[in-house]
């Protein structure tokens, strides 16, 4: 059984790419060119310098003591909150823009829901001076001003979109619709494993230099390059998919993902997808959407912003439906707690978005002799407010 993606974009009956007419030519291209481009050593080279000199990879794998004490095992955390701009979205937002470069593209478009996606791409055009278009809700707007301030202050311009709820996929709309307009000097950031072939495939690609540093790493420190369990939250799946890429077919790695199960899978109020989903269509791709008995899609909520999608990638929908992965659901209460904990034993302050990977420890147990990774995807600056919040209630 294969887990890569085959020629049309699917991951068993996840993914495809439905699109409209008028950006058939442009994914197309894409399509036909994104592997023979990213494998030129020319392309390989630039990418890598960038990631080692700018984005500051590898990142470290720590072997965290007092974790491990604490839950009687082995755990190792992969330090991508150490990667500039605080998160492992570099990695992909480098990669695009490299692509788009390649290609001839011109003017850069993205979506940003908590501002992170954003910030990374506007960031990798202020490097290349290219024109940066970022569209954004107002409602995300209106609670995320650092990451506005910083999208302005390194060139970018936020569009602010006044549709639906104002969030996340209202400003994905509207930057496909930007897309339509403007396919020819147009190329589209998309940040995460979504959106129409070939791009969760591409973005698992970048991101996959993840599992790749993990398994020189895991080598080094443990005379075997895979662990027993890889833990990862997944908001569109980015960083879990890259975690998991070169692990895919070795059954002997577990993997254990993380998805925001907000006040409780059964209040309403949440973002998990795998557990509530049903099959549709979302952003150009079929994958698993919380959606109403008549196929609205459901407004998310979750703690943490970067989890706050109502889909899911496709490549995470198969592997929970294959039994690839194990899927746990983690509730604000769950991702605080084990985001203070992690603060208290370790020095590090993650992110809410990887304090939901953190938390499964709480959830599963382990032998004292597994391996087990987690990935922390990023880091907590972006957090104080909650953070400070609860600290102080
Ligand atoms: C955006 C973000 C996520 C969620 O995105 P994925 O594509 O699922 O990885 C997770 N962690 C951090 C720190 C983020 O910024």
């Amino acid at each position: 059984m294969s887990f890569t993606v085959d020629k049309d974009g699917y991951y068993g009956s996840f993914g495809g790419a439905y699109i409209p007419e008028i950006l058939y030519a442009n994914v197309e291209a894409l399509k036909e060119n994104y592997l023979k481009l990213m494998n030129e050593a020319s392309f390989q080279e630039e990418f890598n310098t960038l990631l080692k000199d700018y984005a500051g990879r590898p990142t470290a794998l720590f072997y965290a003591k007092r974790l491990s004490e604490k839950y009687s095992t082995k755990i190792y955390l992969k330090r991508e909150d150490l990667n500039h701009t605080g998160a492992h979205k570099i990695t992909n937002a480098l990669g695009q823009v490299l692509l788009a470069r390649r290609m001839g593209k011109t003017r850069i478009i993205a979506e940003t829901g908590a501002g992170q996606h954003g910030v990374a791409t506007a960031t990798v055009c202020a490097l290349f001076g290219m024109k940066c278009l970022v569209y954004m809700g107002k409602t995300d707007i209106e609670r995320q001003q650092l990451n506005v301030q910083k999208m302005r202050m390194l060139g970018a311009e936020v569009v602010p979109v006044t549709c639906g709820n104002m969030t996340l996929k209202d400003a994905t709309n509207d930057a496909i619709r930007d897309w339509c307009c403007n396919p020819k000097d147009t190329f589209y950031v998309i940040g995460s494993t979504i959106g129409p072939h070939p791009y969760p495939d591409m973005v698992a690609r970048f991101q996959s230099v993840i599992s790749e540093e993990i398994k020189k790493q895991l080598q080094e420190k443990e005379g075997r390059d895979y662990p027993d369990y890889l833990i990862a939250c997944v908001g569109g799946g980015s960083n879990a998919a890259g975690a998991f890429y070169h692990y895919l077919d070795n059954e002997s790695v577990k993997f254990l993902v993380a998805e925001a199960a907000g006040k409780g899978i059964d209040t309403g109020m949440s973002a998990a997808t795998i557990h509530l989903g049903k099959e549709g269509i979302i952003h150009g791709c079929r994958t698993l959407i919380m959606q109403t008995e008549d196929g609205q899609i459901e407004e998310p909520y979750s703690i943490s912003a970067g989890l706050d999608y109502p889909g899911i990638g496709p490549i995470h929908a198969y592997i929970a439906k294959e039994g690839r992965s194990q899927v746990f659901a983690i509730t604000d209460e769950d991702t605080l707690k084990a985001a203070f904990e992690l603060t208290e034993l370790e020095g590090i302050i993650p992110a809410l978005e990887s304090s939901h990977a953190l938390a499964i420890l709480q959830k599963q147990s382990f032998k004292p002799e597994d391996i087990v990774v987690i990935n922390v995807s990023g880091r907590g600056d972006k957090d104080m407010e909650t953070y400070i919040q609860h600290f102080f209630n």
